[in-house]
């Protein structure tokens, strides 16, 4: 039986309206019954509100954003609220992106925050985790993943029907152009689901996934990797022939 499984754009700060259009008009003529993967698009807010009327066209195809605000409402210029994405039917949103979590400074306890708000939503949570390169160097890894995984889920009770996705992002995987290899994908998936196993996640069902450097060429050893459900892709995601090659093989 084939797994359930997920490939997820994130298209960062990237595209126009009309780059994100084209790319989208383009995927729409190409044979999605080539895969049962779920395709989540995540673009820009900009973009988002846009993109989303495709959903009625192609409906395999959801959309996400990068990010939501820990905050319901009120004098946070800049932000973009939970109800705000609702409001527009998004379907996905990505919290805890290492480039949040680093550049932007985002807290363990910020993201667990955004985790409730977005599981008492419509949408579903695409976490992300993983360590930098001196956890992975100082044997940190568990720890790392573990207060990750444990923070996240603080608030929640699992009793809503939810799909919350995990992404392993190993950071010193991310945008070099190379993949983790396998063996640590493997080692560190099978941590991940420890991890989960040891929660009672009554009504939600959690998968994994894998970010880092997925192209064309490795994504379908990764995807037979037990237990990796999908991907999040973030370079690759960006040229449409690339993402589709990618698709077709999960
Ligand atoms: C990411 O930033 O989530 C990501 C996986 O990027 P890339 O595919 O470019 O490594």
């Amino acid at each position: 039986m084939s797994k359930t499984s997920f490939c997820i754009a994130n298209w960062k700060m990237n595209k126009t309206i009309q780059e994100a259009t084209d790319y989208i008009e383009k995927i729409n003529k190409m044979d999605l019954s080539k895969s049962s993967a779920k395709m989540i698009i995540c673009p820009s807010y900009t973009n988002l509100n846009d993109l989303i009327r495709y959903e009625n066209k192609i409906n395999k195809i959801t959309f996400g954003a990068q990010n939501v605000s820990s905050e319901n409402k009120g004098s946070f210029t800049g932000e973009v609220s939970i109800s705000m994405l609702e409001s527009i039917g998004c379907s996905w949103v990505i919290i805890g992106h290492s480039e949040r979590r680093l550049i932007m400074q985002e807290k363990d306890s910020e993201i667990a925050r955004k985790i409730e708000l977005v599981y008492n939503s419509t949408l579903n949570p695409i976490l992300c985790i993983g360590e930098t390169s001196a956890e992975n160097k100082n044997g940190e890894t568990h720890k790392v993943l573990e207060r990750q995984i444990n923070t996240a889920f603080e608030y929640l009770d699992f009793e809503n029907n939810k799909e919350i996705l995990i992404a392993y992002e190993p950071i010193w995987a991310i945008g070099t152009g190379t993949a983790a290899d396998r063996k640590s994908i493997e080692s560190n998936i099978k941590i991940i689901k420890n991890i989960i196993n040891n929660i009672n996640t009554k009504n939600c069902n959690i998968y994994l996934l894998y970010g880092g450097s997925v192209d064309e060429n490795n994504a379908s050893d990764i995807f037979s990797i037990d237990d990796v459900n999908g991907f999040l892709i973030g370079t690759s995601s960006l040229d449409v022939e690339r993402f589709y090659d990618i698709y077709r093989q999960i």
